[in-house]
């Protein structure tokens, strides 16, 4: 009942020239997706630049980042209606690269949320514990303790617009994956959260990737887990022979 989801984010990667080659060359290896949706983030900077590639495909786009404002005097910031209009259907919210060096809270992130449903964006809400608090035994508070925050005062009815990205910090861009096991059960203590907060139903339907250097050797293994639904990709999906591979899991 969950269409799994593959999201690539491509940071602070690819000039407008770069990614549109990009794109045309997944267009060109993607073929027809019927059980698994898959999306790109690309900089703002090429949004504009990608959407029309897009249109009449399979593969979706997102945003990285939003300012949870809908205009204003905010220099440097991009709003959700903005987001719209360049034709994202999903943002990228909470990222702990955001919340390392931008210093976002968990109440920013949680106004990031409400604006992007206001505004029809699906969130891709990233939660993750670091290192030591891995090794402190604390990974599954902390973890569950993001997801209660990030979704303070988010109703039934919006949580199937919102997707969940675990990303132990850890396993971004290091080359250090979860185990299957271990993703798998924090997995499931996301998906127990969420049932304490809105019921079996909406926890059975609600997506949760993972994410932390995901490839093509450890994709099928990840999917294979029963709660994993999906993947956010960041170096892997900067290629096309390797993101096109992850899509294609099997
Ligand atoms: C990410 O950017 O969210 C990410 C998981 O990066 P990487 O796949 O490179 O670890």
């Amino acid at each position: 009942m969950r269409i799994p989801l593959i999201a690539g984010n491509w940071k602070m990667y690819k000039t407008v020239g770069e990614a549109t080659a990009l794109v045309r060359d997944l267009l060109a290896g993607l073929g027809s997706l019927s059980d698994r949706e898959a999306i790109v983030c690309p900089p703002f900077t090429a949004l504009a630049a990608v959407a029309p590639l897009l249109s009449d495909s399979p593969l979706g786009l997102g945003a990285q980042n939003l300012y949870p404002e809908a205009q204003g005097a905010f220099t440097g910031e991009v709003s959700p209606p903005m987001l719209v209009d360049v034709g994202c259907r999903y943002v990228i919210v909470g990222h702990s690269e955001r919340r390392q060096y931008f210093g976002e809270s968990d109440a920013f992130v949680n106004r990031k949320i409400r604006a992007a449903l206001a505004h029809g964006l699906r969130p891709i809400v990233c939660v993750g514990e670091s290192k030591p608090q891995r090794d402190a035994g604390q990974a599954e508070p902390i973890v569950t303790a993001q997801v209660r925050a990030a979704l303070l005062d988010i109703t039934s009815d919006q949580m199937t617009d919102v997707v969940i990205a675990y990303e132990p910090i850890w396993a971004i861009g290091t080359g250090d994956t979860a185990t299957p096991a271990d993703a798998q059960a924090m997995h499931a203590a996301i998906r127990a959260t969420l049932a304490e907060l809105y019921g079996a139903d909406v926890a059975a339907a609600v997506r949760i990737q993972y994410g932390g250097s995901v490839k093509p050797d450890n994709i099928d293994e990840l999917m294979a887990q029963p709660d994993i639904d999906g993947a956010l990709v960041g170096g892997a999906s900067l290629q096309a022979a390797s993101f096109l591979r992850i899509i294609h899991y099997q």
